[in-house]
């Protein structure tokens, strides 16, 4: 499944080092010996789970659909000039930073609005359709920068007790 996920990623543009890097750039200021793997590991978790999966197919096939020119109107319309006020894109993605909590959610609207390296280059477009590809992979850092962020909270809050016994 996993697999899967990551090839029909790669086939649309998005490699999973790209995100791991925007990970890393969100999450360093607060972890000094953060690493790009446990980034990328940490990419890969979120990218398991169904819920994120079921979002995926979803968003990506409505993007081929509207580059194939497949949609009935007015949605192949909206989509082929990326309506501003359509909105769907990012309720689909907020699906997914809605596993997360809190942290996935403010992050996920902080690259919404800088649209860091990969999510950026999405939204330019480049003669593809990703209305809601840019959005998901969006989601998809923010909800691996919160996770990140809950693990090494719980590590060294285990840690803490330890030193206590
Ligand atoms: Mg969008």
């Amino acid at each position: 499944m996993l697999d899967g996920m990551i090839k029909m990623l790669k086939d649309r543009g998005v490699e999973v080092a790209q995100l791991a890097e925007i990970v890393f750039s969100l999450q360093k200021p607060y972890h000094s010996t953060l690493t790009l793997e446990e980034c990328e590991e940490n990419v890969r978790r979120v990218l398991t789970k169904r819920e994120v999966q079921h979002a995926v197919y979803t968003g990506i096939a409505l993007d081929m659909l509207a580059e194939a020119g497949n949609l009935p109107e007015p949605l192949q319309k909206i989509m082929e000039q990326d309506e501003p006020l359509y909105g769907i894109d990012e309720i689909l993605a907020l699906s997914i930073t809605n596993v997360y909590g809190s942290i996935a959610m403010t992050n996920f609207g902080y690259l919404d609005k800088t649209k860091q390296g990969i999510i950026g280059k999405l939204n330019n477009h480049e003669g593809q359709i990703h209305v809601f590809l840019d959005d998901l992979v969006a989601s998809i850092i923010a909800s691996a920068a919160a996770r990140l962020a809950h693990q090494r909270h719980a590590r060294s809050y285990e840690d803490s007790q330890r030193d206590k016994s």
